[in-house]
């Protein structure tokens, strides 16, 4: 059998990889010393579990991938990496699956992968753990066309002998795996937006659309997940502050199962290497009527958003 298609190893090693970052995050958690360090402020948040993870994903992917570019929130340097923190496993699982005709003869140095180490930060700070997600989003041609999303701490209310954890991986052209799909209630707007990062446009253009429901959670992931999962209608986040690694693992995840996800203004979002790192127009995303959500946004709400 021919070796499989670059693509497809990617993902497998993407899925090792997020794995090895979730025992990371829960080991630096159960440690009990975060050393939190404020970037830009202090809802600007980093630890030394999004430091020891962005080193892990970094080093592990670009060891196996040298060719690809990656590029993660963290500004660490990524020579000098511990081999404990080196990861060199894959999902068999995964490269089983056939790559999709249009993306078989993709190479290396066509590839950029973007890691948020550990998105929800604040939350995780704050003991909010179900909130955290650890991000690895592959783009080709200034499209998300992959993603794995992994939860540490998924299931952690469960108690003892739950099993901890999960990965959810998606290609486009496939479809996306470890969860299971889910339907929001019909006829109902539960939204979901930002817990730690509001503010008066961000309320404002949520009542823009009548809300039945308003779920306040952290973490980009961490509300793709509620949208694939049923839990809520539409993710809207009407400001800045979310950046292209936030947004391209949750977005190829969505568009692998139908949903869409796109700026407040209607603009996808790009994520070839010299793009912007902001989504400076903010996020809407759903699974399914994405029109109603679009149509109900205030152009005075898109006016302040500017791309
Ligand atoms: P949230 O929905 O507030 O959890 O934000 C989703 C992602 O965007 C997280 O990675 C946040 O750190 C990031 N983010 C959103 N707003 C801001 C902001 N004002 N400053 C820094 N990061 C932000
Ligand atoms: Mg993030
Ligand atoms: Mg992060």
């Amino acid at each position: 059998m021919a070796s499989p298609a670059l693509l497809m190893r990617v993902v497998a090693s993407a899925y090792s990889v997020a794995e090895k970052a979730a025992t990371i995050v829960r080991n630096v958690m159960s440690a009990g010393d975060l050393g939190v360090v404020e970037k830009a402020g202090p809802n600007d948040l980093q630890t030394k579990a999004d430091r020891l993870v962005q080193m892990s994903i970094c080093a592990s992917l670009a060891r196996k991938f040298p060719k690809v570019t990656i590029i993660g929130e963290e500004d660490l340097p990524t020579d000098d990496v511990t081999e404990e923190l080196i990861e060199d496993g894959h999902c068999e699982e995964i490269l089983k699956k056939p790559c999709p005709a249009q993306y078989t003869g993709i190479k290396e140095e066509e590839l950029v992968i973007w890691v948020d180490p550990l998105d929800g930060t604040k939350e995780y700070t704050e003991g909010l753990l179900d909130h955290v997600t650890v991000l690895i989003g592959i783009a080709y041609g200034g499209k998300a066309i992959a993603g794995v999303i992994n939860q540490p701490y998924y299931n952690y209310e469960a108690g003892d002998g739950a099993v901890l954890g999960r990965t959810i991986w998606g290609v486009l052209g496939i479809g996306a795996f470890g969860f299971q799909l889910t339907e929001a209630p019909a006829g109902k707007h539960i939204i979901v937006t930002t817990r730690s990062h509001s503010s008066t446009l961000v309320n404002e253009c949520i009542s823009a659309v009548n809300p039945d429901t308003v779920i306040r959670v952290g973490g980009a992931g961490n509300k793709v997940i509620q949208l694939i999962e049923g839990k809520a209608s539409a993710y809207i986040f009407a400001s800045p502050g979310c950046k292209k690694w936030d947004t391209c693992a949750p977005e190829a995840i969505l568009h692998a199962v139908g949903g869409k996800i796109t700026d407040i203004r209607g603009n996808s979002f790009q994520y070839n290497k010299e793009v912007k790192h902001m989504n400076s127009a903010g996020v809407l995303a759903t699974l399914r009527n994405y029109d109603y959500y679009a149509s109900r946004i205030p152009n005075t709400v898109k006016e302040s958003l500017v791309p």
